[in-house]
């Protein structure tokens, strides 16, 4: 295929995963970014193949991890730097009838690859923290993802252009995909939860989740695992940790509140007594769909112009196969997964 000129508007993850894939496939890219990251960046990039919550597999997670993984440890090794951080993830099991989820899931095959079986430690029951012992997950990992998406860009700029600027929508023509006085084969918007600002796109329901997340030191939390009970407690070194995340719907705003703060701190009670000194409070807002699928393909009356959203949570695992499959789909031809399309929305 002859090299073709593509326009991505926004430089979070999901924008970065389809710049990467556009420029291995030989194309030519611009990328445009305000540089008011809303989500990629407050991020703690975890990599976490279940759902707690009853014990199921995230969708579609038998394809998501091993793509994942080979992105993430190949862009290290091409751009020289550290993200991709594998960490255990210990769960302390809430009740009696999780402790019997992962009773059912070690016996279950399709669950093999995520579930360590219990050993003594996990086993172990102290009444403040662990009522009912703990389970480890396996393929767990964080993505450092100030390190990620600075070397991403700079990998970007080296082949392509990285604009740092807002798209003006009045100045771009969907029929001819032209943006200013350039004109391209194909737009990708990549917008995150401002993509309700595209009049192209703003009927589509991209949801504004907001979320807050706490850096704190602590000198007795353990430093080799992530401790998982009501909030998650990511070791990044040096006695730091990352506490995340809270979750309010519907809300734009991306400013940190004391009130998201103290929600934070009181669900780190749950792991540790010790009295933790803040050192950074930021927030975020997740793009997230109502069906929890992302939000995938062309614009139904201009076909060269495209959308790529709705990562919700788990964007540091989803996000770099479905960029993949996207950019497979506008270049090769093929099939996008039925569950991604906007047709379901109307
Ligand atoms: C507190 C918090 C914790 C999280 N933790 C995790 C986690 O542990 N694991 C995980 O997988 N996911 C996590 N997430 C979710 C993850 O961050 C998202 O799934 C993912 O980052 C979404 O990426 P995105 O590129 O779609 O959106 P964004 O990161 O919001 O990027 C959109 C980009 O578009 C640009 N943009 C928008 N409009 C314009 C315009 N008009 N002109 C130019 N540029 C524009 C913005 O500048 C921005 O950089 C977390 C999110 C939050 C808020």
């Amino acid at each position: 295929m002859k090299k073709q000129e593509v326009l991505i508007v926004g430089g979070g993850l999901a924008g970065i995963c389809i710049a990467i894939h556009c420029i291995d496939k030989g194309h030519s890219v611009t990328l445009i970014d305000k540089g008011h990251n809303r989500s990629s960046v407050v991020a703690a990039g975890m990599i976490n193949p279940l759902v707690f919550r009853r014990m199921t597999k995230s969708w579609r997670v038998d394809n998501f991890i091993p793509f994942a993984e080979n992105f993430y440890h190949t862009l290290e090794q091409r751009t020289a730097n550290t993200f991709f951080h594998p960490i255990t993830i210990r769960r302390c099991i809430a009740s009696e009838q999780e402790r019997g989820f992962w009773e059912d899931r070690m016996k279950d095959d399709a669950f093999q690859a995520y579930v360590h079986p219990f050993d003594e430690e996990d086993n172990r029951v102290d009444s403040a923290f662990r009522p009912h012992g703990t389970g480890r997950v396996k393929h767990t990992a964080y993505v450092d993802a100030e390190v990620f998406m600075t070397a991403c860009k700079a990998l970007i700029t080296q082949h392509g252009e990285y604009i740092k600027a807002t798209f003006d929508y009045g100045n771009f023509d969907a029929e001819t995909v032209s943006y200013g006085n350039k004109t391209y084969d194909t737009a990708i918007f990549c917008e995150g939860s401002e993509s309700v600002n595209n009049p192209l796109f703003s009927k589509l329901p991209v949801e504004a989740t907001k979320g807050e997340i706490l850096t704190i030191k602590s000198h007795t939390l353990p430093e080799n695992e992530s401790l998982n009970r009501k909030c998650f407690c990511l070791p990044v070194g040096e006695k730091t940790f990352r506490v995340g995340a809270t979750y309010v719907w519907n809300t734009n705003n991306d400013l940190p509140t004391e009130e998201g703060k103290q929600v934070l701190v009181s669900n780190l009670r749950f792991l540790t007594e010790e009295k933790v000194e803040v050192l950074e409070h930021r927030a975020g807002v997740r793009p997230t769909t109502l069906d929890r699928r992302p939000i995938m393909g062309a614009h139904l009356e201009f076909p060269n112009v495209y959308i790529f959203n709705g990562l919700g949570a788990k964007g540091y695992l989803m996000g770099p196969l479905l960029a993949k499959e996207l950019v497979d789909h506008i270049f090769d031809g093929k099939a996008l997964d039925r569950e991604v399309g906007l047709g379901r929305f109307f």
